[in-house]
C-alpha cells in the first residue's frame, strides 16, 4: 500500500508508523502542516477493521486539525494519532506509556490530547513518559478535558446556524436529535435542554441514551433511526462519516451542527446538502472549542480567556461562512476550507493569530 498514493494523502509532513512488542501497541502518529505552529492533535484508540481505515482515519483527522487551528486563528499546525486495537479490550498502562514515549521521540513536533478512547487519566499515563501531551490536569483542581469547552462552542455555533437557517436564535421548542451521548454529546445535549430545545438521542452504548431520558427528558431512538427523526437539528457527536448518502435521503432537519470530526462521507456531499437547504455548520468550526481551551491550558492561562476566544471565533468565523456561502452559492464545507487556507498557507497568511 502506498501512502504517499493514498487517496487521503495531502502533502502530510510527517506519518510514523509505531510498534512496541512488549505491549503490544500499533499506532500511527501524522502531522499534516506545521506552518502556523507545532501540531496539535487527539490521540483517539480504536477498533479498526484493518490497517487502511486506520491510516484514512489519522490523513483525514491530522489534515482537520490544521485547518481547525487556523479556522480558530490559533497559532498551532495539525496532527493527531490514532492507536490500533478496541480501547476495552486491550488498553494497559504499558501501552499507553510506549505510545508516550513515540510522541516524546518526535521532540515536539506533535503535541497529544485526549480523543475517542482515550481518556484524561490515559493522558496523564503518557504524561510520565513525555511532556507533550495536553488536555489533561495533573493536579487536583487544575482544569484538564477538553470536552465541555468542545460542548460549549459546538452549543454556541448550532445556535448561530439556527439563527441563519430558521432567522431565529430561540431554542424553546426547537426540535434537536444528538447522535452519540459521550463526553460531548451529552454536555451539548444538556445545554440544549437548558434553553427549552426538545431532544432525540441515540448512543450504541443503552444506558447513556437512557441517561438522557431520564436526566433531560429526550426520546431514546436506535442508533440507525437517529437521523431520520423529525427534528429541526441534527448534531453528529460521535464518530466521522456518519453522514452519506443515505442520511442525506432520510434527512428532515435544516441543520447539521454537532462535534463529530470529518462528519461528511465525502467532501461533496456539502454541496448536496446546501442543494436541499440544509445548512451543514462546517465540522472543524464548529468544534474547535477544546483546541482553543487546549491551547489555553499550556499557555497556563484561566478558562475565561479560552471562553471568550471560542465566543468570539466560533460564532464569527461561522457567520462569515454561512453568509459567504449565501452569496456565492458554494457549499459551507468549501467556504470553510477557503477560510482555513487562507490563515495557514504560507504565502497568504495574514492573519490575526493570537499571541
Ligand atoms: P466519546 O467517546 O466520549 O462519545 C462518543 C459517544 O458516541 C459514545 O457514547 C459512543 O458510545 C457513541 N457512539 C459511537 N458510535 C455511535 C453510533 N454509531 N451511534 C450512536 N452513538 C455512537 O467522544 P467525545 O469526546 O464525546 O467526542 C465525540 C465526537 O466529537 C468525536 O467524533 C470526537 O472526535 C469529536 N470531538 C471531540 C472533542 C472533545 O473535546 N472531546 C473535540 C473535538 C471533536
Amino acid at each position: 500500500m502506498s501512502v504517499f498514493e493514498h487517496r487521503s494523502f495531502d502533502g502530510h509532513e510527517h506519518l510514523a508508523f509505531c510498534h512496541d512488542k512488549p505491549s503490544g501497541l500499533k499506532a500511527i502518529i501524522a502531522i499534516h502542516n506545521t506552518h502556523l505552529g507545532h501540531a496539535l492533535g487527539g490521540c483517539r484508540m480504536f477498533d479498526y477493521r484493518c490497517e487502511d481505515e486506520a491510516i484514512n482515519d489519522v490523513l483525514r483527522l491530522s489534515r482537520g486539525m490544521t485547518y481547525k487551528s487556523a479556522a480558530a486563528n490559533l497559532p498551532l499546525g495539525g496532527g493527531k494519532s490514532v492507536i490500533l486495537g478496541n480501547p476495552r479490550q486491550y488498553k494497559t498502562e504499558e501501552l499507553l506509556r510506549a505510545m508516550g514515549r513515540f510522541i516524546d521521540s518526535l521532540g515536539g513536533r506533535y503535541v497529544a490530547a485526549e480523543d475517542s478512547g482515550i481518556s484524561e487519566a490515559d493522558m496523564r499515563i503518557m504524561g510520565q513518559e513525555t511532556s507533550h501531551v495536553a488536555g489533561f490536569s495533573s493536579q487536583p483542581g487544575e482544569r484538564g478535558d477538553p470536552s465541555p469547552a468542545t460542548a460549549y462552542g459546538v452549543f454556541i455555533g448550532l445556535k448561530a446556524a439556527v439563527e441563519q437557517r430558521y432567522k431565529s436564535s430561540d431554542l424553546k421548542g426547537l426540535r434537536v436529535a444528538v447522535q452519540g451521548v459521550g463526553s460531548v454529546g451529552y454536555r451539548l445535549a444538556e445545554m440544549l435542554a437548558g434553553e427549552g430545545a426538545e431532544l432525540w438521542v441515540s448512543d450504541v452504548y443503552a444506558e447513556s441514551a437512557e441517561q438522557a431520558a431520564a436526566e433531560l427528558g429526550a426520546t431514546v431512538v436506535e442508533p440507525d433511526q437517529i437521523f431520520s427523526s423529525p427534528v429541526d437539528v441534527i448534531a453528529p457527536c460521535a464518530l466521522g462519516a456518519t453522514v452519506d448518502d443515505t442520511v442525506l435521503s432520510q434527512l428532515t432537519a435544516g441543520v447539521i451542527a454537532g462535534s463529530a470530526n470529518n462528519q461528511l462521507a465525502y467532501d461533496d456531499l456539502g454541496a448536496a446538502l446546501k442543494a436541499r437547504d440544509i445548512l451543514y455548520a462546517p465540522d472543524y468550526v464548529i468544534n474547535s472549542g477544546g483546541i482553543i481551551d487546549v491551547y489555553y491550558q499550556r499557555q497556563g492561562l484561566p478558562y475565561a480567556r479560552a471562553h471568550k476566544h471560542i465566543t468570539q471565533t466560533v460564532t464569527e468565523t461561522l457567520q462569515e461562512i454561512f453568509q459567504r456561502s449565501t452569496s456565492t452559492g458554494e457549499a459551507t464545507n468549501v467556504i470553510a476550507d477557503q477560510v482555513a487556507r487562507r490563515r495557514f498557507e504560507p504565502d497568504t497568511s495574514a492573519i490575526d493569530c493570537v499571541a
